[in-house]
């Protein structure tokens, strides 16, 4: 199995984290999210004892809110010691109704609307993340109209390219991320937001994309950072106290993508960017990062029900799923590989090639091409995994399917977070 969370049970059945994938079909029904308390909480643990290990103090991850958002993420992220990256007010607002102190809130976004700063200035986000000279200056006059001073990271881009899918490369020059060192841009963002009235620079922030496996695309950015910061230090006198690195840790969706150690990769981090500031003379900075997938992704399931085998003779095996793009657009987006069992014969021998098809009225709509499970049964289960980031948070009402519930798993026991989305739900907003 990918996870030591799951396992075969005496019904031959999936289990995840000791419970049986198809009774939690069966009492919940299909598709399912099912999110695993218990790994969501052993790898905030990870970031957080490795940044107190290694680097100063004050360092802290940040759940990066988009990875999926809802009201049940948020206790867990705070109990484990966490603050939160937002991206809107509807993330903010999720955040706060669930008891998240805003103080722990970082507000990003490529274009903040005006409402947008307002809101997250009146919430008393702790940190806004700012993208660029126009959401500075409106910012600037928002605090100082209600009279008070926001705390801010610049974005920066640092000009680097990680070598992951191009649609979540965020950290290459030509970006509409941030505001780019090489050009020169960065410089004179930093000068104005030194003088603009109502904001307090506390650090920059650089991401630089997703997926990332290795810790060498970090401390490249950590070097082009500190590279910056020593320049801005030496023509304008300031001297960063933060530096907020972003997210994009890999996590493992397939059997042959990489381990990744992120205790060692923090490790290694730290240590770069202490024998970086050492010769720079620079004061080491408290470090953020801002993990999303490598919180959530290897914590969760998605289950369907399958419709059967639909072969069309000479080509290809189809294993119909009663859910599909609307619940997991990423195969449609980025061709993402996923691992897929029949929870319902888990023990059996993977004895079909096949492909997963949804059920949207679009030949994009897959989950898996080419992939190997037991042969099903209609009805049977299908479990697939590493569902956790960017499925719930991606879901559409697309051929107006209804989003499936999510279930929480904790101390053996499961409970419901996210109700099924009902057909009087989609209608309530239509007048
Ligand atoms: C997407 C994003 C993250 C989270 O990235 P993961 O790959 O999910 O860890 C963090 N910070 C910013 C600014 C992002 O855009």
């Amino acid at each position: 199995m990918l996870y030591h969370n799951l396992s075969v049970n005496a019904a031959g059945h999936l289990a995840i984290a000791g419970i049986d994938a198809c009774e939690l079909a069966e009492q919940f029904g299909t598709p399912l999210y099912v999110l695993d308390e218990d790994q969501v909480r052993a790898n905030c643990q990870t970031y957080v004892k490795a940044m107190r290990e290694h680097l100063p103090q004050g360092s802290m991850p940040l759940y990066a809110s988009k990875a999926l958002c809802f009201k049940g993420i948020y206790p867990v992220i705070d109990s484990e010691h966490m603050g939160a990256d937002v991206v809107s007010p509807g993330e903010i607002a999720t955040a706060l109704a669930a008891g998240f102190s805003a103080s722990k809130l970082y507000f990003h976004g490529t274009n903040k609307t005006d409402a947008d700063i307002a809101y997250g200035v009146e919430q008393g986000v702790g940190c806004f993340v700012v993208d660029n000279v126009n959401e500075l200056t409106a910012l600037g006059a928002e605090a100082c109209a209600r009279g008070v001073t926001q705390r801010v990271l610049l974005r920066i881009t640092v000009g680097l390219d990680p070598h992951t899918l191009a649609a979540i490369n965020t950290g290459k020059v030509d970006s509409q991320f941030g505001v780019p060192i090489e050009t020169g841009q960065a410089m004179r963002f930093v000068a104005e937001a030194l003088k603009t009235d109502g904001v307090e620079v506390v650090g920059f922030h650089s991401h630089i994309g997703s997926q990332i496996f290795e810790a060498t695309s970090f401390c490249d950015q950590v070097d082009r950072l500190l590279a910056f910061a020593c320049a801005v230090r030496d023509e304008l006198g300031f001297v960063a106290g933060t530096f907020n690195l972003g997210g994009g840790f890999g996590v493992r969706y397939v059997e042959s993508d990489p381990e990744v150690d992120i205790a060692a990769n923090i490790a290694a981090i730290a240590r770069h960017l202490e024998a970086g500031c050492e010769a720079a003379g620079y004061p080491v900075p408290r470090v953020l990062l801002e993990p999303g997938r490598s919180i959530v992704a290897n914590a969760g399931v998605t289950l369907y029900a399958t419709g059967g085998i639909k072969t069309v003779e000479g080509y290809r095996d189809y294993v119909t799923v009663d859910g599909g793009m609307t619940d997991n657009p990423r195969y449609a987006l980025y061709q993402s590989a996923y691992t897929v069992l029949n929870a319902s014969r888990a023990n059996e021998p993977a004895n079909l090639e096949c492909t997963i098809a949804g059920r949207c009225c679009e030949s994009g709509d897959r989950i898996a091409e080419g992939i190997r499970i037991a042969r099903p049964e209609r009805g049977d289960i299908i479990a697939v995994l590493t569902t956790g980031a960017y499925n719930f948070a991606m879901s559409s009402n697309y051929n107006r399917v209804l989003r499936p519930a999510l279930v929480m798993l904790h101390d053996g026991e499961a409970r419901l977070a996210v109700r099924r989305q009902t057909v009087d739900d989609l209608l309530s907003l239509e007048l």
